[in-house]
């Protein structure tokens, strides 16, 4: 096959799917990683980035986007191949070979695929406003790549919790002007940052919602907006929309693959297996019939361990599924 096979492909890029691609390196595999998110994290990116987790192995306490960050530094020192913002619609076996295909239509061939899909494919909600949907990419955006794009911009940021209140402190030197629409009056990001957005230069119009984009066609020039308790209009000159608005997360497709699924988890055995050959399944979205489900990093950690060392042996027989202890490998 001309194609590139990787060893193990992993779907999902929260912490089980992270540890996965450290363990897979580790394991000298050649790895890749894809997740439908433009940002790896899974559920502790996108969920609850500014709580802190206190039962992580090894740490007392850690911010949420720091133990992102920190698995990220872990996984990719191995420098797996990463596919961020494809969700990998199907899943197919043929001749050992197992081929995933993406929304995107690329396809992605290996050799043993991990699930760690966690909850389903996360999908950040969508501006429900006239207009914003032909300005997609164009001006309207849902995740910051690279804060440059709002240089000297007029932007409005959509939202009221931590991810609306940290770009808008994060990016108000870069931008001209910034102004935040939150829907209500209250916000779910934590106190201290919603105190200095308050203190900030930062327009902050609580009650209200975006109606309107208007444009060009290949700009953003105007949005309106309104006061959900009246109704009233008010036109603003806007050069870009930050929607963080939330996200959702979906199965989806993986019902279609074949594989034994209960409710939301995908059935595995005490190896990690699926009934597939080749395809494990760990973390949140790994369930096994007589096992104690707990939907927590640790667990996932330690499933992804599990999965990735039986798939060594899977790939390569004449390996161990003993990794033998990282302490005393030579680096
Ligand atoms: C508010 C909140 C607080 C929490 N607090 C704690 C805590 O204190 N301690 C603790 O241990 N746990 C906590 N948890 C649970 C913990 O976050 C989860 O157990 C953990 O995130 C599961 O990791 P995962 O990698 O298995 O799945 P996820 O984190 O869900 O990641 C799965 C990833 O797979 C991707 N994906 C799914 N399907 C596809 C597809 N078809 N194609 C491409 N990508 C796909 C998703 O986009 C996602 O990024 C908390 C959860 C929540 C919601």
């Amino acid at each position: 096959m001309s194609e590139d096979v990787y060893d193990l492909t992993i779907i999902g890029a929260g912490p089980t799917g992270l540890f996965a691609a450290f363990y897979a390196g580790l394991r000298q595999m050649k790895t890749k990683v894809i997740d439908a998110l433009e940002e790896p994290g899974g559920q502790v990116a996108v969920l609850y980035p500014e709580k802190y987790i206190f039962d992580v192995p090894g740490f007392t306490k850690i911010l949420a986007k720091d133990l992102v960050k920190n698995l990220v530094d872990q996984a990719f020192q191995y420098a797996p191949t990463v596919v961020l913002g494809e969700r990998v619609t199907t899943l197919q076996r043929t001749d050992g070979t197992i081929v995933l295909g993406t929304e995107k239509g690329a396809k992605h061939y290996s050799k043993a695929v991990l699930v760690a899909a966690g909850v389903g494919a996360f999908t950040p909600n969508k501006l429900d406003a006239q207009g914003a949907g032909d300005y997609e990419g164009k001006g309207v955006y849902y995740f910051v790549k690279d804060k440059a794009v709002f240089k000297d911009k007029k932007l409005l940021i959509v939202g009221g919790g931590d991810s609306a209140v940290d770009w808008a402190l994060n990016i108000k030197d870069t931008a001209s002007k910034i102004t935040l629409v939150h829907r209500r009056d209250v916000f779910r990001a934590h106190e201290g940052s919603v105190a200095e957005l308050m203190k900030s230069e930062v327009e902050v119009r609580l009650f209200n919602e975006v109606r309107r984009v208007i444009g060009d066609g290949n700009r953003i020039q105007q949005v309106v907006v309104f006061d959900n308790r009246t109704q009233a209009e008010t036109t603003l000159d806007i050069d870009a929309i930050l929607v963080n608005i939330g996200f959702r997360a979906d199965l989806g497709p993986i019902k279609n693959w074949g594989l034994e699924i209960d409710g939301r988890e995908v059935r595995m055995n005490g190896r990690m297996e699926t009934n597939i050959p080749g395809v494990y399944a760990a973390g949140d979205i790994a369930g096994a019939p007589d096992g104690v489900k707990l939907n927590l990093i640790a667990t996932g950690y330690a499933q992804a361990a599990l999965a990735v060392n039986v798939a060594k042996a899977y790939i390569d027989p004449s390996s161990k599924i003993f990794p033998g202890h990282s302490s005393e490998m030579k680096r």
